[in-house]
C-alpha cells in the first residue's frame, strides 16, 4: 500500500533502531576533521591518544570509582560473554535471564566443559530477572534487555562478581559502578559510533579474578584472555587493530554527552523520549507497552504491542518507504510490536514526530 507521510510530519532524522543505532551527523563531521588519523598505527601516541580519551571521558561519565578500569577489545558485546566465560567465571554463573540477550550469555555459560551448570533465574519476556544469590561465583544481567524493552536494577547481588550487560544502557542510563565488577558495553547503541568493539569497567576484584584464573593454568584462547586485554589497554592500545572510525565517532559522542550535561543530563534526555512513547500507547486503545510494569520499562527502548486489527508489519515497512527505520521488533520475539530505540543521540522531538507519523500510518491501514 503506497501511502506518502505528510513532510510536514516526518522527523527530521528517520533512524530508530534498537542497535544499531543513529549516528549523529556531528560524529561523521568529526570524523572527517580528524581523518588524519585515520589509516595510523594504533601502537602510536595519536590513537593511543585517542583511547586515553575514550577511558578519561567514560571514567567520567560514570564516575568510576577508585581502582576500577576502561577495558576494551575487539570482537564487541558478544566477545565479552566469551572473555567472561573463560576469564571471569570461576566454576558457576548465574543468571538472569528475561530476553534474548541475556540468554545467550546464560547460552555461553552452559556450553563451557571446565564449568558447572549454570543456575538460571527465568522471567518471561516483558518482565526482569535478576538472579538470586547462590552457590554461584559470577552473577550476570543485562540493565537494559534491548530484545524486550525491560529494564533491569543494578545492585550487588551474593557474594561473587557482578557483570553487568550495558550494551544498550551505557551512556542512556545512569548506574552505580561501585555496584558491579564488569559493566561492559559496544559503541553501536548511545555512544553513536559503529559496532564492533566491546569496553568494560573493571573493578579490581574482576581483574585479581581473571589474573587468578590465568595463573591456575586453565587453557584460554590469546583473544578471549582478560589479563592481556586489560594490560593492553593500560596502554591505551587493544590486543589487535581496532576500527579507529569507531573510536572517533565515539569520543565525539562522550564529548558531547559531556556538553550537554553528563549521566544525568543524558538519561533525562531518554527518558523525556521513551515517557513520549509510553504516553502515547496508553492514550490509544489500540497500543499498549509491551512490559506491563511501568517500574520495568526501558527508559530507552520502548516496545509497544499494537491491537490484532493492526498490521505491524504493515506499519513498519510504510514508515520505512517513508524513511523512517528499523522500529521492527526483535526477530525472536515475534510479536506484534513496534520497537523504538529512544538512545542518546536521538532527538526528543522527533520522537514526538514520529508518534505522529505512526498516527497518520495506522489510520489508513487499520482494518
Ligand atoms: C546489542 C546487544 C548485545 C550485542 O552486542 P554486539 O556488540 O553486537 O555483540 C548484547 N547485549 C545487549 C543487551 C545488547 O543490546
Amino acid at each position: 500500500m503506497q501511502i506518502d507521510i505528510p513532510r510536514s510530519l516526518l522527523p527530521t532524522d528517520g533512524r530508530f533502531g534498537s542497535g544499531p543505532a543513529k549516528v549523529r551527523p556531528e560524529a561523521l563531521t568529526h570524523l572527517m576533521e580528524h581523518s588524519d588519523v585515520m589509516g595510523t598505527s594504533h601502537r602510536q601516541a595519536p590513537v593511543r591518544n585517542l583511547v586515553r580519551d575514550i577511558q578519561e571521558g567514560l571514567t567520567d561519565l560514570y564516575r568510576l570509582p577508585e581502582g576500577y578500569e576502561v577495558a576494551l577489545g575487539n570482537g564487541g558485546s558478544s566477545a565479552f560473554w566469551d572473555l567472561a566465560v573463560f576469564s571471569l567465571i570461576r566454576e558457576r554463573s548465574a543468571h538472569g535471564v528475561f530476553g534474548e540477550f541475556t540468554r545467550k550469555f546464560a547460552t555461553a555459560s552452559a556450553a563451557a566443559p571446565f564449568l558447572s551448570e549454570p543456575r538460571i533465574f527465568e522471567s518471561a519476556p516483558g518482565g526482569v530477572a535478576v538472579p538470586g544469590a547462590c552457590d554461584a561465583d559470577t552473577y550476570c544481567w543485562a540493565q537494559n534487555e534491548t530484545s524486550t524493552g525491560a529494564a533491569a536494577p543494578v545492585e550487588r547481588v551474593g557474594y561473587g562478581l557482578v557483570l553487568v550487560d550495558a550494551t544498550s544502557a551505557a551512556g542512556g542510563i545512569d548506574a552505580d559502578i561501585s555496584a558491579t565488577d564488569a559493566y561492559y558495553f559496544a559503541p553501536q547503541k548511545n555512544f553513536s559510533s559503529d559496532g564492533g568493539l566491546w569496553f568494560a569497567f573493571l573493578s579490581p576484584a574482576a581483574i585479581e579474578r581473571a589474573e587468578t584464573i590465568r595463573a591456575g593454568g586453565r587453557w584460554i584462547p590469546a583473544f578471549l584472555d582478560l589479563t592481556s586485554a586489560v594490560v593492553n589497554s593500560r596502554q591505551h592500545q587493544t590486543l589487535n587493530t581496532p576500527a579507529i572510525a569507531t573510536l572517533l565517532m565515539m569520543a565525539e559522542q562522550i564529548r558531547w554527552m559531556k556538553e550537554l550535561g553528563g549521566m544525568e543530563a543524558v538519561a533525562a534526555r531518554c527518558a523525556a523520549s521513551t515517557s513520549t512513547v509510553y504516553r502515547w500507547a496508553e492514550e490509544r486503545d489500540w497500543a499498549t507497552p509491551f512490559v506491563r510494569l511501568p517500574e520495568h520499562r526501558s527508559p530507552v527502548v520502548a516496545t509497544i504491542d499494537l491491537d490484532e486489527h493492526i498490521d505491524a508489519k504493515q506499519v513498519f515497512s510504510v514508515l520505512r518507504e517513508n524513511g523512517i527505520v528499523d522500529v521492527d521488533p526483535y526477530r525472536a520475539l515475534n510479536r506484534n510490536q513496534l520497537r523504538i530505540g529512544c538512545y542518546a543521540a536521538v532527538d526528543p522531538d522527533d520522537v514526538e514526530a514520529l508518534m505522529a507519523c505512526i498516527d497518520h500510518v495506522v489510520e489508513r491501514v487499520a482494518h
